[in-house]
């Protein structure tokens, strides 16, 4: 595919790839991945891995796409040129995990965030155990930070990861297995508890709980957070404090969009303005009528 359009624009704003899921209530994977992109000024494109089907009470099935699919949308949108960053979020199966393999190997010059979606909060499996091995043992060592919750870092490295002592262990682990920079994240701790550990030291973050356990795609937005914050320039310790700060807040900001889970409110800024904003400018002059 050839690019043509190589104008800029004074609005002009960095472009990031996500890999994930699509979550149809839009709570987690490529829809809150998107979201948070424009929440930072960045503009998102996306490469499905899966389909899935839920609602806020929770996934009912989930359907990985065609590997060569994927590999396609992922090279097509790379093709354009104009991708500075790299989330990958949910990757459902072995097959989807080695075309993600192929790809960051060759993409090791951007900016990259791993979160290692194993399973969903109301327990259905994301990823395969073939896929779960990729990623073990293969996917790791990729991105610029890999950014499991306590759950996922426990599966990845066989340990029990339940407090900050043994999120420090586990982060250390992931770093000897290859991992670049590790975040384990540990929202469900009685203070929400961040572990960051790049193979030289450690750093804990810690905000209070703002709501309990009922909110939905934490996990993704944090991740889309991080990587919009190091596309944005952000070193990668300031990059972590600017996502849990904006993971708080729209979860402060959230709202329940049916009878389950809540998803965050990722727009939450934009809400700052009147809901109905003052256009009477604009329709006196509209410009666009001719
Ligand atoms: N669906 C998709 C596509 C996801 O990527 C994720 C998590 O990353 C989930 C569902 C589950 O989100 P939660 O654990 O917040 O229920």
């Amino acid at each position: 595919m050839n690019n043509t359009n190589n104008q800029t624009s004074p609005f002009q704003q960095p472009v990031i790839l996500t890999i994930a899921g699509f979550d149809p209530s839009c709570g987690a994977g490529i829809a809150a991945d998107l979201k948070t992109f424009s929440a930072h000024n960045c503009y998102g494109v996306a490469a499905i891995t899966a389909l899935t089907v839920q609602n806020t009470q929770g996934v009912e099935a989930v359907y990985p796409v065609n590997a060569d699919c994927l590999r396609e949308s992922i090279q097509a949108l790379l093709d354009d040129g104009r991708v500075s960053a790299i989330k990958v979020g949910m990757i459902g199966d072995r097959a989807n995990a080695e075309v993600v393999r192929d790809i960051l190997s060759k993409t090791g010059f951007l900016p990259s965030v791993l979160d290692p979606v194993l399973r969903s909060a109301s327990g259905r499996s994301l990823l395969d155990e073939g896929g779960l091995k990729v990623l073990r043992e293969e996917l790791l060592k990729f991105p610029s930070a890999l950014t499991p919750n306590t759950e996922e870092a426990a599966a990845l490295t066989g340990l029990h990861v339940e407090n900050v002592e043994e999120m420090k262990i586990a982060a250390k682990k992931l770093v000897e297995m290859g991992a670049r920079a590790v975040v384990i994240t540990g929202g469900r701790l009685e203070k929400a508890t961040d572990v960051f550990y790049d193979g030289s030291s450690f750093e804990t973050f810690i905000t209070d709980r703002v709501k309990p356990d009922n909110t939905h795609g934490t996990g993704c937005t944090f991740s889309s957070a991080l990587v919009s914050n190091l596309v944005l320039g952000r070193q990668l310790r300031d990059a972590i404090v600017l996502a849990k700060v904006f993971v708080s807040e729209a979860i402060r900001k959230a709202f329940p969009t049916g009878p389950g889970r809540v998803p965050l409110h990722h727009l939450y800024r934009m809400q700052q303005a009147p809901r109905i904003a003052d256009h009477s400018a604009a329709l006196a002059e509209p410009e666009i009528v001719h």
